[in-house]
Protein backbone atom coordinates (compact mmCIF):
# COMPACT_ATOMS: atom_id res chain seq x y z
CA UNK A 1 0.00 0.00 0.00
CA UNK A 2 0.94 3.65 -0.63
CA UNK A 3 0.42 6.06 1.03
CA UNK A 4 -0.31 9.75 0.08
CA UNK A 5 -2.62 11.08 2.46
CA UNK A 6 -0.41 13.19 4.39
CA UNK A 7 -3.09 15.82 5.36
CA UNK A 8 -5.55 13.49 7.00
CA UNK A 9 -2.61 12.32 8.94
CA UNK A 10 1.24 11.60 9.07
CA UNK A 11 2.89 8.34 10.02
CA UNK A 12 4.26 7.68 13.36
CA UNK A 13 7.90 8.53 13.23
CA UNK A 14 10.09 5.70 14.82
CA UNK A 15 11.67 7.90 17.03
CA UNK A 16 7.98 9.34 18.26
CA UNK A 17 6.69 5.89 19.16
CA UNK A 18 10.01 4.35 20.72
CA UNK A 19 9.90 7.63 23.10
CA UNK A 20 5.90 6.86 24.00
CA UNK A 21 6.78 3.13 24.63
CA UNK A 22 9.11 4.06 27.56
CA UNK A 23 6.16 5.93 29.77
CA UNK A 24 3.35 2.45 28.38
CA UNK A 25 6.08 0.20 29.68
CA UNK A 26 8.49 1.93 31.89
CA UNK A 27 11.79 -0.09 32.47
CA UNK A 28 10.81 -0.18 36.24
CA UNK A 29 6.92 -0.82 35.54
CA UNK A 30 6.20 2.50 36.55
CA UNK A 31 5.56 4.15 33.37
CA UNK A 32 1.71 4.63 33.60
CA UNK A 33 2.14 6.67 36.65
CA UNK A 34 0.30 10.25 36.95
CA UNK A 35 2.54 12.77 36.35
CA UNK A 36 -0.04 15.01 38.43
CA UNK A 37 0.81 13.03 41.62
CA UNK A 38 3.71 14.03 44.14
CA UNK A 39 5.42 10.66 44.37
CA UNK A 40 8.45 9.60 42.55
CA UNK A 41 7.26 7.67 39.74
CA UNK A 42 4.71 10.92 39.06
CA UNK A 43 7.60 13.23 39.64
CA UNK A 44 9.35 11.57 36.76
CA UNK A 45 6.62 11.32 34.64
CA UNK A 46 6.12 14.56 35.00
CA UNK A 47 9.04 15.33 33.81
CA UNK A 48 8.50 13.90 30.49
CA UNK A 49 5.80 16.10 30.32
CA UNK A 50 7.89 18.97 30.91
CA UNK A 51 10.46 18.04 28.34
CA UNK A 52 8.02 17.60 25.86
CA UNK A 53 6.03 20.98 26.40
CA UNK A 54 9.45 22.30 25.91
CA UNK A 55 10.25 20.43 22.53
CA UNK A 56 6.80 21.30 21.05
CA UNK A 57 7.26 25.12 22.54
CA UNK A 58 10.55 25.54 20.54
CA UNK A 59 7.90 25.07 17.36
CA UNK A 60 6.67 28.69 18.43
CA UNK A 61 7.25 32.11 18.30
CA UNK A 62 8.36 33.64 22.14
CA UNK A 63 6.12 35.45 24.39
CA UNK A 64 3.78 32.75 24.87
CA UNK A 65 3.16 29.59 26.34
CA UNK A 66 1.48 26.31 25.64
CA UNK A 67 -1.26 23.94 27.17
CA UNK A 68 -1.47 20.29 25.66
CA UNK A 69 -5.17 19.21 24.67
CA UNK A 70 -6.74 16.69 22.90
CA UNK A 71 -6.55 17.43 19.18
CA UNK A 72 -6.38 21.03 17.35
CA UNK A 73 -9.63 20.78 17.15
CA UNK A 74 -10.14 21.18 21.08
CA UNK A 75 -7.29 23.68 20.86
CA UNK A 76 -9.61 26.08 18.52
CA UNK A 77 -12.97 25.35 19.86
CA UNK A 78 -11.51 26.32 23.44
CA UNK A 79 -10.32 30.12 21.69
CA UNK A 80 -13.50 30.61 19.72
CA UNK A 81 -15.67 29.54 22.62
CA UNK A 82 -13.30 31.17 25.45
CA UNK A 83 -12.14 34.28 24.58
CA UNK A 84 -12.84 37.15 26.26
CA UNK A 85 -14.27 39.64 22.74
CA UNK A 86 -16.24 36.85 21.63
CA UNK A 87 -17.68 35.72 25.26
CA UNK A 88 -18.55 39.58 25.61
CA UNK A 89 -20.66 38.97 22.33
CA UNK A 90 -18.13 40.36 19.57
CA UNK A 91 -18.19 39.14 15.99
CA UNK A 92 -16.15 36.86 14.62
CA UNK A 93 -14.38 36.77 10.98
CA UNK A 94 -13.16 33.49 9.51
CA UNK A 95 -11.45 33.20 5.86
CA UNK A 96 -14.09 30.75 3.77
CA UNK A 97 -11.58 28.14 3.52
CA UNK A 98 -11.26 27.46 7.20
CA UNK A 99 -11.36 23.72 8.59
CA UNK A 100 -14.74 22.69 10.23
CA UNK A 101 -12.81 23.10 13.32
CA UNK A 102 -12.84 26.60 12.89
CA UNK A 103 -15.73 27.45 10.45
CA UNK A 104 -18.47 25.18 12.01
CA UNK A 105 -17.52 26.22 15.28
CA UNK A 106 -18.04 29.95 14.67
CA UNK A 107 -21.18 29.48 12.36
CA UNK A 108 -23.08 27.17 15.32
CA UNK A 109 -21.79 30.57 17.96
CA UNK A 110 -24.60 33.66 18.06
CA UNK A 111 -22.22 36.12 17.73
CA UNK A 112 -22.17 37.60 14.26
CA UNK A 113 -20.41 35.80 11.58
CA UNK A 114 -17.90 37.17 8.84
CA UNK A 115 -16.24 35.43 6.46
CA UNK A 116 -13.07 36.72 4.41
CA UNK A 117 -13.46 35.71 0.89
CA UNK A 118 -10.50 34.20 -1.04
CA UNK A 119 -9.47 34.22 -4.62
CA UNK A 120 -9.18 31.82 -7.09
CA UNK A 121 -6.06 30.53 -5.69
CA UNK A 122 -7.44 30.29 -2.28
CA UNK A 123 -5.84 33.18 -0.79
CA UNK A 124 -7.05 35.99 1.84
CA UNK A 125 -6.17 39.25 1.21
CA UNK A 126 -3.80 39.99 2.77
CA UNK A 127 -5.76 43.30 4.06
CA UNK A 128 -8.64 42.06 4.20
CA UNK A 129 -11.55 44.47 5.25
CA UNK A 130 -12.72 43.39 8.80
CA UNK A 131 -16.11 44.80 9.59
CA UNK A 132 -16.96 46.61 12.58
CA UNK A 133 -17.84 44.73 15.76
CA UNK A 134 -15.33 42.18 15.36
CA UNK A 135 -13.67 40.87 17.64
CA UNK A 136 -11.74 37.57 16.69
CA UNK A 137 -10.22 36.95 13.53
CA UNK A 138 -9.33 33.47 12.59
CA UNK A 139 -6.97 32.58 9.35
CA UNK A 140 -4.78 29.09 8.39
CA UNK A 141 -1.52 29.23 8.31
CA UNK A 142 -1.77 25.97 5.45
CA UNK A 143 -4.84 24.58 4.21
CA UNK A 144 -5.12 21.33 4.67
CA UNK A 145 -7.29 20.32 1.33
CA UNK A 146 -5.22 22.57 -1.35
CA UNK A 147 -2.08 23.62 0.36
CA UNK A 148 -2.06 27.48 0.78
CA UNK A 149 -0.02 29.19 2.31
CA UNK A 150 -1.54 32.47 3.17
CA UNK A 151 -0.02 35.64 4.42
CA UNK A 152 -0.68 35.95 7.82
CA UNK A 153 1.50 37.93 9.28
CA UNK A 154 -0.11 40.82 7.24
CA UNK A 155 -3.43 39.42 8.50
CA UNK A 156 -2.89 39.79 11.39
CA UNK A 157 -1.57 42.96 11.50
CA UNK A 158 -4.55 43.98 10.16
CA UNK A 159 -6.78 42.04 12.72
CA UNK A 160 -4.46 44.01 15.13
CA UNK A 161 -5.32 47.24 13.88
CA UNK A 162 -9.30 46.98 13.88
CA UNK A 163 -9.19 45.59 17.81
CA UNK A 164 -9.47 41.91 17.16
CA UNK A 165 -7.69 39.20 18.09
CA UNK A 166 -5.88 36.82 15.85
CA UNK A 167 -6.35 32.78 16.04
CA UNK A 168 -4.47 30.95 13.58
CA UNK A 169 -4.76 27.15 12.64
CA UNK A 170 -1.64 25.90 11.61
CA UNK A 171 -2.19 22.51 11.86
CA UNK A 172 -1.03 21.95 8.53
CA UNK A 173 2.21 24.59 8.82
CA UNK A 174 3.63 22.92 12.22
CA UNK A 175 7.35 21.26 12.03
CA UNK A 176 6.84 22.09 7.94
CA UNK A 177 7.13 25.85 7.79
CA UNK A 178 7.82 28.31 10.95
CA UNK A 179 5.09 29.02 12.62
CA UNK A 180 3.63 32.21 12.34
CA UNK A 181 2.69 35.04 14.90
CA UNK A 182 -0.41 35.71 16.31
CA UNK A 183 -2.54 35.92 19.41
CA UNK A 184 -3.38 32.08 19.62
CA UNK A 185 -2.49 29.07 17.37
CA UNK A 186 -2.90 25.60 17.40
CA UNK A 187 -1.10 22.40 16.26
CA UNK A 188 -1.83 19.01 16.21
CA UNK A 189 0.48 16.27 17.18
CA UNK A 190 -0.37 13.68 14.41
CA UNK A 191 0.29 15.96 11.15
CA UNK A 192 3.48 16.51 11.94
CA UNK A 193 4.42 12.76 12.62
CA UNK A 194 3.65 12.15 16.50
CA UNK A 195 0.30 10.33 17.76
CA UNK A 196 -3.13 11.25 17.87
CA UNK A 197 -5.58 12.50 20.76
CA UNK A 198 -3.19 15.11 21.73
CA UNK A 199 -2.30 18.90 20.25
CA UNK A 200 -1.56 22.06 21.62
CA UNK A 201 -2.42 25.49 21.93
CA UNK A 202 -0.03 28.81 22.30
CA UNK A 203 -1.78 31.88 23.92
CA UNK A 204 0.65 34.62 23.76
CA UNK A 205 1.22 36.45 27.21
CA UNK A 206 -1.65 38.28 28.48
CA UNK A 207 -4.50 36.63 26.85
CA UNK A 208 -6.54 35.03 29.15
CA UNK A 209 -9.21 32.37 28.19
CA UNK A 210 -12.52 30.84 29.96
CA UNK A 211 -11.58 26.94 29.87
CA UNK A 212 -14.17 24.69 27.79
CA UNK A 213 -12.91 22.16 30.10
CA UNK A 214 -13.21 22.23 33.89
CA UNK A 215 -11.93 19.81 36.96
CA UNK A 216 -8.91 19.58 38.49
CA UNK A 217 -7.58 23.04 37.24
CA UNK A 218 -4.06 21.27 35.02
CA UNK A 219 -2.49 22.50 32.33
CA UNK A 220 -2.95 26.48 33.83
CA UNK A 221 -6.77 25.64 34.18
CA UNK A 222 -7.53 26.00 30.61
CA UNK A 223 -7.37 22.52 29.82
CA UNK A 224 -8.60 20.52 32.77
CA UNK A 225 -7.93 16.42 32.91
CA UNK A 226 -4.96 14.02 33.68
CA UNK A 227 -2.49 14.15 30.59
CA UNK A 228 -0.75 11.29 29.22
CA UNK A 229 2.73 11.15 29.77
CA UNK A 230 3.22 8.97 26.81
CA UNK A 231 1.42 11.18 24.03
CA UNK A 232 2.83 13.96 25.31
CA UNK A 233 6.57 12.39 24.94
CA UNK A 234 5.65 11.04 21.80
CA UNK A 235 4.90 14.65 20.86
CA UNK A 236 8.00 16.18 21.58
CA UNK A 237 9.79 13.42 20.17
CA UNK A 238 8.16 14.36 17.00
CA UNK A 239 8.38 17.97 17.25
CA UNK A 240 11.96 18.19 18.00
CA UNK A 241 12.65 15.55 14.95
CA UNK A 242 10.58 17.88 12.67
CA UNK A 243 12.28 21.24 13.79
CA UNK A 244 16.27 19.52 13.10
CA UNK A 245 14.49 17.80 9.90
CA UNK A 246 12.69 20.87 8.99
CA UNK A 247 14.89 22.14 5.33
CA UNK A 248 15.68 18.26 4.97
CA UNK A 249 12.31 17.29 4.75
CA UNK A 250 11.28 20.65 2.81
CA UNK A 251 13.95 19.39 0.12
CA UNK A 252 12.68 16.29 0.05
CA UNK A 253 9.41 17.64 -0.52
CA UNK A 254 10.22 19.61 -3.31
CA UNK A 255 11.56 17.02 -5.37
CA UNK A 256 8.25 14.96 -4.54
CA UNK A 257 6.14 18.30 -5.74
CA UNK A 258 8.47 18.61 -8.86
CA UNK A 259 8.30 14.42 -9.76
CA UNK A 260 4.38 14.94 -9.21
CA UNK A 261 3.79 17.90 -11.34
CA UNK A 262 5.57 15.51 -14.19
CA UNK A 263 3.46 12.58 -13.44
CA UNK A 264 0.18 14.33 -13.22
CA UNK A 265 0.78 16.38 -16.61
CA UNK A 266 -2.74 16.51 -18.24
CA UNK A 267 -4.84 17.29 -14.82
CA UNK A 268 -5.75 20.40 -13.49
CA UNK A 269 -3.86 21.87 -9.97
CA UNK A 270 -7.08 23.54 -7.86
CA UNK A 271 -5.52 26.48 -5.86
CA UNK A 272 -1.99 28.18 -5.76
CA UNK A 273 1.28 26.28 -7.35
CA UNK A 274 3.45 28.44 -5.88
CA UNK A 275 1.75 29.93 -2.39
CA UNK A 276 1.30 26.50 -1.36
CA UNK A 277 2.73 23.56 0.74
CA UNK A 278 4.49 21.17 -1.60
CA UNK A 279 3.44 18.23 0.32
CA UNK A 280 -0.18 18.79 -0.90
CA UNK A 281 -1.55 18.29 -4.59
CA UNK A 282 -5.15 18.79 -5.38
CA UNK A 283 -5.56 18.15 -8.84
CA UNK A 284 -8.83 17.38 -11.45
CA UNK A 285 -9.42 16.21 -14.83
CA UNK A 286 -13.22 16.79 -16.73
CA UNK A 287 -15.39 13.74 -16.58
CA UNK A 288 -13.52 11.74 -13.80
CA UNK A 289 -15.16 9.86 -11.19
CA UNK A 290 -13.83 10.07 -8.73
CA UNK A 291 -15.49 6.77 -6.71
CA UNK A 292 -14.42 4.93 -9.18
CA UNK A 293 -11.08 5.40 -9.54
CA UNK A 294 -10.85 5.05 -5.36
CA UNK A 295 -12.28 1.78 -5.71
CA UNK A 296 -10.10 0.88 -8.63
CA UNK A 297 -6.80 2.18 -7.31
CA UNK A 298 -6.91 0.15 -4.45
CA UNK A 299 -2.94 -0.01 -3.41
CA UNK A 300 -3.07 3.80 -3.45
CA UNK A 301 -4.38 6.01 0.12
CA UNK A 302 -5.72 9.14 -1.00
CA UNK A 303 -8.64 11.55 -0.59
CA UNK A 304 -11.10 12.53 -2.99
CA UNK A 305 -11.05 16.06 -1.13
CA UNK A 306 -10.83 17.01 2.62
CA UNK A 307 -10.68 13.68 4.64
CA UNK A 308 -12.49 15.64 7.04
CA UNK A 309 -15.27 16.73 4.88
CA UNK A 310 -15.59 13.06 3.08
CA UNK A 311 -18.26 10.62 4.27
CA UNK A 312 -20.53 14.02 4.85
CA UNK A 313 -21.45 13.60 1.53
CA UNK A 314 -20.84 17.26 0.41
CA UNK A 315 -19.27 18.86 -2.30
CA UNK A 316 -15.76 20.81 -0.66
CA UNK A 317 -16.61 24.19 0.81
CA UNK A 318 -12.75 24.95 -0.12
CA UNK A 319 -13.08 24.19 -3.65
CA UNK A 320 -16.49 25.61 -3.95
CA UNK A 321 -14.82 28.86 -2.31
CA UNK A 322 -11.98 29.21 -5.45
CA UNK A 323 -14.66 29.57 -7.96
CA UNK A 324 -14.99 25.75 -8.79
CA UNK A 325 -17.91 24.53 -10.43
CA UNK A 326 -20.01 21.11 -8.98
CA UNK A 327 -18.91 19.62 -11.39
CA UNK A 328 -15.39 20.11 -11.21
CA UNK A 329 -15.28 19.61 -6.87
CA UNK A 330 -16.34 16.49 -7.78
CA UNK A 331 -13.56 15.40 -10.28
CA UNK A 332 -11.12 16.30 -7.67
CA UNK A 333 -8.44 14.12 -5.77
CA UNK A 334 -5.87 14.84 -2.73
CA UNK A 335 -2.69 13.86 -3.03
CA UNK A 336 -0.43 14.54 0.04
CA UNK A 337 2.98 13.41 0.83
CA UNK A 338 5.94 13.80 2.62
CA UNK A 339 9.10 12.34 4.95
CA UNK A 340 8.51 9.30 3.93
CA UNK A 341 7.00 9.07 0.59
CA UNK A 342 9.79 7.78 -1.68
CA UNK A 343 9.91 8.73 -5.54
CA UNK A 344 9.32 5.77 -6.31
CA UNK A 345 6.01 5.37 -4.48
CA UNK A 346 4.82 8.41 -6.73
CA UNK A 347 5.78 6.84 -9.83
CA UNK A 348 3.81 3.74 -9.08
CA UNK A 349 0.83 5.64 -7.25
CA UNK A 350 0.47 8.03 -10.71
CA UNK A 351 0.68 4.63 -12.73
CA UNK A 352 -1.93 2.94 -10.90
CA UNK A 353 -3.92 6.43 -11.08
CA UNK A 354 -3.34 7.43 -14.83
CA UNK A 355 -4.04 4.17 -15.82
CA UNK A 356 -7.33 3.83 -13.81
CA UNK A 357 -8.67 7.63 -15.14
CA UNK A 358 -7.80 6.25 -18.77
CA UNK A 359 -9.56 3.40 -18.53
CA UNK A 360 -12.63 5.60 -17.96
CA UNK A 361 -12.11 6.90 -21.30
CA UNK A 362 -10.86 10.38 -20.11
N1 LIG B 1 -7.16 22.17 11.25
C1 LIG B 1 -6.67 21.63 10.13
C2 LIG B 1 -6.13 22.52 9.07
C3 LIG B 1 -6.66 20.24 9.96
O1 LIG B 1 -6.15 19.72 8.83
C4 LIG B 1 -7.17 19.42 10.99
C5 LIG B 1 -7.26 17.96 10.81
O2 LIG B 1 -7.63 17.48 9.74
C6 LIG B 1 -7.65 20.03 12.16
C7 LIG B 1 -7.64 21.41 12.25
C8 LIG B 1 -8.15 19.22 13.32
O3 LIG B 1 -7.06 18.59 13.96
P1 LIG B 1 -7.29 17.40 15.01
O4 LIG B 1 -7.35 16.15 14.20
O5 LIG B 1 -6.12 17.42 15.92
O6 LIG B 1 -8.56 17.69 15.74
Amino acid sequence: MIYLDYQATTPLAPEARDAMMRWLEGPDGMGFANPHSPHRPGRQAAAAVDLARERVAALFPSGGKIYFTGSATEALNTVIRGCEPVRAGAGIAVSAIEHAAVWDTARSLSNSFHELAVDTEGLVDPEPAIAEGVGLVAVMQVNNEIGTIQPVAQIARAAKAAGALFLCDAVQAAGRIPIAHADAIAISAHKLHGPKGIGALWLRDGIELAPLITGGAQEGGIRSGTLSPALCAGFGAAAKLAQERMQADADHIEALWAKALDLFDGWTVNGSADARWHGNLNVRRDGLDVARLMSDVRNVAFSAGSACASGSGKPSRVLQAIGLSDKHVKNSIRLGFGRYTGLDDLEEAAAAINAAASAQGI
